[in-house]
């Protein structure tokens, strides 16, 4: 059977393209290895689904570390505020609050319900429990997707919208990446990021569910560690502790950078009559001689430096780092280069969660997906006349 297009993944990136590229008239197919739709869509926001971040466009590039830049020009053209104009265009009104931008029915599934409404009027084709497990190009240039339960499918135009490793039981699981490498495209490796960060002698077990404001973390690289000198990153925000580690906005948006046997730094940006009680009688602790006594310069370096060696990072991130090489994507299309004809009779896209591509929290992610989706549209829509 010959589809004009296939989406392959029924994530929030893959029902973003079928929810604004029409293919009535045409053969459009969606495939879906799990029973269900948009799994991780609905979990985001812890349900509440953190649609995109209000604000200029402008400050989006600055938030997805080195391919921020690279996808500046698809996220100009899909930006922000053409995701929420569509949005409410389609009867969801959204809410603001912190320049978070949610539904205000605080419901992901009413965001689910639009992408699943639009992709079906359409027209598009949707298949669940149908994985893809490999993919081979014909001889007359198309593509045979070979999914299970056997069945082989022919198209010109293949979308991979698999996602990345995170969560692998809501269908994400990194699969797909095996298959493309074999196939020889580039995918940088994948890791587990917007993650809590556990290191070495983690002292604050005790401190499970406090948290501070406006503590700063540095993230050095690992070349750099023994002299502190070559920092990889360094973000200010809220610091959670957890049980097993440290965890807050600013450890999740700081553990891409964040690696095995390199070194963290916490700097409190407080005095120390201005921490939690608690806090405070634990860096008093650690700062301890072997009479007893507190030593009031190690308690300063504490409180501007307090370094831990990174043990690991938690698997179950918000998003996967890593994924196909941007090196191997035309960034105006989305196209895979290395699996498309360069005379445009056959291509292969990768769009959203899949692609080497992740933000920091606060809507960057969906709004990535919703810029690289209607990028890999606008180029499906002009193959297609
Ligand atoms: C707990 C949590 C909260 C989050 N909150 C937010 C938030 O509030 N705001 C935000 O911007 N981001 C948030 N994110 C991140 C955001 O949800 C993801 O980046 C986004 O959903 C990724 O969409 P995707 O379609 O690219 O991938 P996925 O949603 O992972 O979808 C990929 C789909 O492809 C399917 N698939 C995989 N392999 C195959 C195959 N071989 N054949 C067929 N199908 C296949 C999978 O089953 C899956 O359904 C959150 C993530 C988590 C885990």
């Amino acid at each position: 059977m010959y589809y004009d297009c296939i989406i392959i993944g029924g994530g929030a990136s893959g029902l973003m393209l079928a929810a604004t590229l029409d293919m009535k008239g045409r053969k459009g197919l969606l495939l879906e290895k799990t029973t269900r739709l948009g799994t991780k869509l609905l979990m985001s926001g812890g349900g509440r689904c953190n649609i995109t971040h209000g604000g200029s466009i402008k400050e989006f590039v600055n938030v997805y570390g080195e391919a921020g830049p690279r996808l500046r020009k698809c996220l100009y053209r899909h930006s922000n505020t053409d995701l929420t104009s569509w949005l409410e265009a389609k009867g969801i009104p959204l809410t603001n609050e912190h320049d978070r931008i949610f539904p205000a029915s605080m419901k992901a599934s009413d965001i689910l319900g639009v992408f699943l409404d639009s992709a079906r009027s359409n027209g598009w084709e949707i298949r669940t429990e149908a994985e893809v497990y490999d993919f081979k190009r014909n001889d007359d240039g198309s593509l045979t997707v070979m999914a299970s339960p056997a069945d082989s499918l022919r198209t010109s135009r293949a979308v991979i919208a698999t996602g990345g490793i995170t969560y692998p039981e809501t269908g994400s699981d990194g699969s797909m990446h095996d298959i493309l490498r074999a196939a020889g495209t580039a995918i940088t490796p994948l890791r587990s990021a917007l993650a809590p960060v556990y290191v070495e002698d983690y002292p604050y077990e005790e401190l499970s569910g406090v948290s501070i404001e406006n503590v700063t973390v540095t993230a050095f690289s690992s070349d750099a560690a023994a002299t502190c000198k070559g920092k990889a990153a360094r973000m200010t925000g809220d610091l959670l502790f957890t049980h097993r580690g440290f965890s807050g906005p600013v450890i999740l948006n700081i553990s891409r950078y964040a690696e095995a046997g390199q070194l963290i730094r916490i700097s409190y940006n407080k005095s120390l009559d201005d921490l939690p009680k608690r806090l405070r009688k634990c860096l008093e602790e650690r700062s301890k001689g072997p009479s007893g006594d507190i030593r009031t310069t190690r308690l300063a370096a504490l409180l501007d430096s307090d370094d831990f060696t990174v043990s690991g990072i938690d698997e179950h991130g918000m998003v996967t780092a890593g994924g196909i090489s941007l090196d191997d994507i035309d960034t105006a299309s989305m196209k895979i280069r290395s699996l498309s004809d360069p005379d445009g009779s056959y291509a292969v896209y990768a769009i959203g969660e899949a692609i080497d591509a992740d933000g920091i929290t606060g809507g960057y992610n969906l709004q990535m997906c919703w810029s690289t989706a209607n990028a890999a549209a606008d180029n499906i829509r002009v193959s297609l006349i």
